[in-house]
């Protein structure tokens, strides 16, 4: 079969063969019922990982998030977070449709942050005019960028002064320790919820888990059911999630070198200016002129390579992108830019 190096996501990984393993010799039961045994050990490795009480094993990143907001915020309730972050701008409103939850977006600063003086300003007085905010919505990694701790640590504080709880898309929380050599649980300390995905950088086909407090976990299960995300003997999914837990932490770190690389090798080509700084994980962007995008990507698949035709570009690296891939990479990119 033809070899695809596919930069578009990190969630175009397979299941490698001790997932589908574990995943033929998976004792299931119905989860509905509480009684699948790998869908509640992945729910407990994840709470652990995440320092939290409990955890709930959901069918995407998109569904934890929901839950999570779901659970926060009742009907007229109002959320903080960045115009550009997932939860607000690529999971189709789903607070707005399905929770009658308001967002109030605010414009990221340049380092990925949230201005506390403008999160301040958008903090609703109790007043009858007013939706009530409830809850900040953080989310690290940041366009592929770890989110500095300590601002982090200062924004859940003053967040939780006001009565607010706060919730982390960590969809690659996992990259984001890994990059600062720490733990999960540390990173995951000032959120109230915390969602993981399974399917992005840890290479698992399926699923995200969502972590929090006994009662907040309880209420999302409610929820996940209503929405139609009660998935029965899903130990056959959860199996995969538990190997990628197990095994594909640490070797992030093996992304993040190569994504390095990349940048390095790319960098060399004067066409396009490259963005990857220290704080940068498994993304690397590309600007280039407007015209050569579709050029560009078209002759890139042409040599086995996928990529995404935005301006920037994003190349994303993962589990199924060898140090040799990179290099093909850099050949052909460079290739493609000595004929112009
Ligand atoms: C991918 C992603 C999600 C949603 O995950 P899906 O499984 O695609 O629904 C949420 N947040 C961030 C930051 C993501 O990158």
């Amino acid at each position: 079969m033809h070899h695809w190096i596919d930069l578009r996501s990190d969630t175009v990984t397979r299941p490698s063969s001790a997932m589908r393993l574990a995943i033929s010799k998976a004792v299931v039961g119905d989860d509905v019922y509480g009684e699948d045994p790998t869908v509640n050990r992945l729910e407990a490795m994840t709470a652990e990982l995440c320092g939290m009480e409990a955890a709930i094993f959901c069918a995407s990143g998109t569904q934890s998030n929901l839950l999570a907001l779901l659970s926060h915020c009742q009907r007229g309730d109002e959320y903080i977070v960045g115009q550009q972050a997932h939860t607000y701008k690529y999971e189709g409103g789903g607070a707005a449709v399905l929770g009658s939850i308001q967002p109030q977006p605010l414009e990221f600063e340049t380092d990925g942050s949230l201005s506390l003086e403008k999160i301040r300003a958008a903090i609703k007085e109790d007043d009858i005019h007013f939706a009530k905010t409830r809850l900040l919505a953080l989310e690290n990694t940041l366009g592929g960028k770890v989110v500095s701790q300590s601002y982090i640590k200062e924004a859940s504080e003053f967040a939780h002064e006001r009565g607010l709880a706060v919730h982390l898309d960590g969809a690659r929380v996992c990259n984001a320790a890994v990059a600062q050599s720490v733990s999960v649980a540390e990173l995951a300390a000032p959120f109230d919820s915390v969602s993981i995905c399974l399917s992005k950088g840890l290479g698992a086909p399926v699923g995200s888990v969502l972590c929090g407090t006994r009662e907040l976990i309880t209420t999302a299960r409610r929820w996940r059911k209503m929405l139609g995300g009660g998935m029965r003997q899903a130990g056959i999914l959860a199996a995969a999630g538990i190997v990628a837990l197990e095994n594909n932490i640490p070797r992030l770190a093996e992304d993040h070198e190569n994504a390095r690389l990349l940048a390095q090798g790319l960098g060399k080509i004067d066409k396009i200016e490259v963005e990857y700084d220290t704080s940068s994980t498994n993304m690397v962007f590309l600007k280039l002129a407007v015209s050569e995008l579709r050029p560009l990507v078209q002759y890139a698949l042409e040599q086995g390579i996928r990529l995404t035709p935005h301006n920037p570009m994003r190349l994303v690296v993962h589990l199924d992108i060898s140090r040799s891939d990179i290099e093909t990479v850099i050949r052909v990119l460079s290739a493609y830019f000595r004929r112009r």
